[in-house]
Order: C-alpha cells, then structure tokens, then sequence
C-alpha cells in the first residue's frame, strides 16, 4: 500500500490554531491519511500525531505509546476522539510535540481520562487510558480544539519556554 509522509507544521502556523471539524464518513481517503500520519509520526520518532499538525482541519489523531526499547508497534487511530471522563487525580510529566521540535516540558493532567471515538472503519471504540497512554491522547485531542501544550504551563513557565523557542528558531534562520 503506498504511503507519504506528510509536512509537519510548526507552532507559529496558524492550521495548528483552529478548531477542527468532525469527520462525516470513515472512507478510503481517510483511512489513507490515517496511514500517512502514522508514516510521519514514526518517521519523526513520535508517539502521537493530530491531522492539524500535517496541516488538515479535521478530527483525526494518531498515537503509539510504545517503549523506545520496543520493536513492536500498536498503533491506535481514533476518529472524532473525546474524552468523556476525566480522573480527579493529576500526575505531572514531561511532554514534547513533534509541532514544536527541541523543546519539552512538564506538563499537569489527569493522570487517567476515558476516550471515546471511532475507528478508520467507522466502528465505535472506547478506550481506558492511564499512564502514557492517558497523556498522549489528552495532548493529542487537545490539538484538535487549537490547544498546544504550551498553553497549559503556568504563565511564567510559559513566557520562559516560549522565549527559549524564539531563541531556538532564530538560531535556525542563521
Ligand atoms: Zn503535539
């Protein structure tokens, strides 16, 4: 089956600000964007991919919690993804995004949430997440509504980390 790899958009694009539309129909043309972004996220050694982030407005994410030690891959594609219960308890971690590449930092959520969603084919999935699992598909369900993880620091963490990023990207442009 033929596969591209897409273009991953950086914070400053303007696609990873907007709000994302539910998908209609689980059709080949989705099933074969479901597979491009799984190309790309793995190809950038990532765990989790939002459509936005390949510069498409639409409500499709994938993710791949796996170890780095791990050869196996499991990957999940969850369509129209929500996330209908939230755990009291929070957990702190460190988060990347393969939008804002080079950087992390820790980030608080609940530590478990319950997702709901649809598969490619269109059938009704749930999911009981903890742990990485729980983080990556909250930060990636995030990205369908415009929100990066940046967003989520305290506004001094922030102001810091998005200071480092200017520094960052103008040391590219030399
Ligand atoms: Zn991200």
């Amino acid at each position: 089956m033929r596969m591209a790899l897409r273009t991953i958009e950086i914070m400053g694009s303007p696609v990873l600000r907007e709000k994302c539309a539910e998908v209609d129909v689980c059709d080949d043309e989705l099933r074969a964007l479901v597979r491009d972004m799984l190309e790309t996220m793995y190809h950038s050694s990532g765990i989790g991919l939002a459509a936005p982030q390949v510069g498409l407005t639409t409500r499709v994410i994938v993710v791949d919690p796996r170890d780095e030690n791990e050869d196996r891959r499991n990957p999940i594609a969850l369509v129209n993804p929500q996330v209908v219960w939230f755990a009291k308890e929070l957990n702190k971690a460190p988060e990347g995004c393969l939008s804002i590449p080079g950087m992390e930092d820790v980030v608080q959520r609940p530590a478990s949430v319950v997702v709901e969603g649809l598969n490619p084919d269109g059938e009704e999935v749930r999911i009981e997440a903890e742990g990485v699992l729980s983080r990556v598909l909250q930060h990636e369900i995030d990205h369908l509504d415009g929100i990066l993880f940046v967003d989520l620091l305290t506004p001094l963490k922030r102001r810091i980390f998005l200071k480092k990023w200017k520094k960052s990207q103008a040391e590219k442009k030399v």
